[in-house]
């Protein structure tokens, strides 16, 4: 089924993001915390890609696993940056053959010292185009509510957000974010720059103190004093921590649906417990 199907119909959309693993060896592991992810029936679940690596190879066996095994839609994410153009085909057909239909096309991160000029891609809107030609995929793409890092403004970020929408992205989720009102305000701005596809909130569960430091050096976003006050009373205890940051999340997730988000994406990191907790919070809400 196709994840934009999924997302227009009326009922709320509650997803859940996985990542594959690094090695063949944490393969078994990963896969089971994934299959018990997928147990809770999303009504579809992501699977990242690692840019470069092993990674990239596990990312259709695992959204295949997915779908075959639990029926749950899989949408398989791709990186163009540093890959060949042979093997974005060879990655684009496996997916055909394994029957996934959505695809997260993605730029990916610049490797440091890589020369952009080199890349068969430079852009994910390059890669949202030569899927199309490829197959009948519905295409999603990432977006930025607080601009992505390498933008000039967020005009510029909307720009080019626009070019993704008309190069046949048919819908965009979100990098997390910490303030429902920057999220409302983002939607506002796209729409007024004329991008009319459905845009998939992504929250993070913030569930350890430690998380925070990373999340603020890849994602930069902002967080919200209130949210910063919960980290410092509750992170050096991890059960209340645990506790704290699910409530922060159920939370945003309950506001977005509350005001009219179709779909909310679950930044899960593989964590059934995560996924669970979440689920049975809004369990009344999405069904
Ligand atoms: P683009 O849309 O190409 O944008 C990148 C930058 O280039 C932006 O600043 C944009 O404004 C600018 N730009 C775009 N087009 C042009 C143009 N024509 N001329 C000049 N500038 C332009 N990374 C992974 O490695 N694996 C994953 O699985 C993964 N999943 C993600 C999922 C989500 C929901 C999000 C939000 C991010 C994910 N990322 C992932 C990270 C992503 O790869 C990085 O944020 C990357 O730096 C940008 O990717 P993009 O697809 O947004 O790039």
């Amino acid at each position: 089924m196709k994840i934009i199907d999924i997302i227009k119909s009326p009922k709320p959309t509650l997803s859940f993001e996985v990542f594959p693993p690094k090695t063949s060896q944490n393969f078994e592991s990963v896969r089971m915390a994934i299959e018990e992810i997928a147990e809770l029936e999303p009504d579809f679940m992501s699977v990242t890609y690692g840019a470069g690596g092993g990674t990239s190879d596990f990312t259709a066996d695992i959204a295949a696993g997915i779908q075959d095994k639990y029926g749950v839609p899989a949408l398989a994410h791709m990186t163009c940056v540093s890959s060949p153009r042979t093997q974005v085909r060879r990655v684009t057909d496996t997916l055909k053959d394994k029957g996934i239909t959505n695809v997260l096309a993605l730029r990916g991160d610049i490797p440091e010292g890589f020369d952009l000029s080199t890349a068969d891609y430079r852009y994910a809107s390059e890669l949202i185009r030569e899927i199309r030609e490829r197959g009948d995929f519905c295409i999603g793409g990432a977006c930025y509510p607080e601009a992505h890092p390498e933008s000039k403004d967020s005009f510029a970020d909307l720009a080019r957000l626009k070019e993704k929408a008309d190069s046949g992205c048919e819908f965009f989720t979100t990098q997390m974010f910490f303030d429902n009102a920057i999220l409302y305000n983002f939607i506002y701005r796209a729409r007024a720059a004329g991008i009319s596809v459905p845009i998939v909130a992504g929250i993070m569960p913030v569930t350890n103190a430690a998380q925070i430091k990373r999340i603020m050096a890849i994602s930069g976003a902002a967080l919200p004093q209130h949210f910063v006050r919960i980290v410092d009373r509750y992170g050096s205890n991890p059960k209340a921590m645990m506790q704290a940051g699910i409530a922060y999340a159920t939370a945003q997730i309950i506001d977005l649906f509350a005001n009219g988000v179709p779909a909310v994406h679950v930044y899960s990191m593989n964590k059934p417990e995560i996924a669970r907790l979440i689920m049975e919070n809004v369990s009344h809400i999405i069904r």
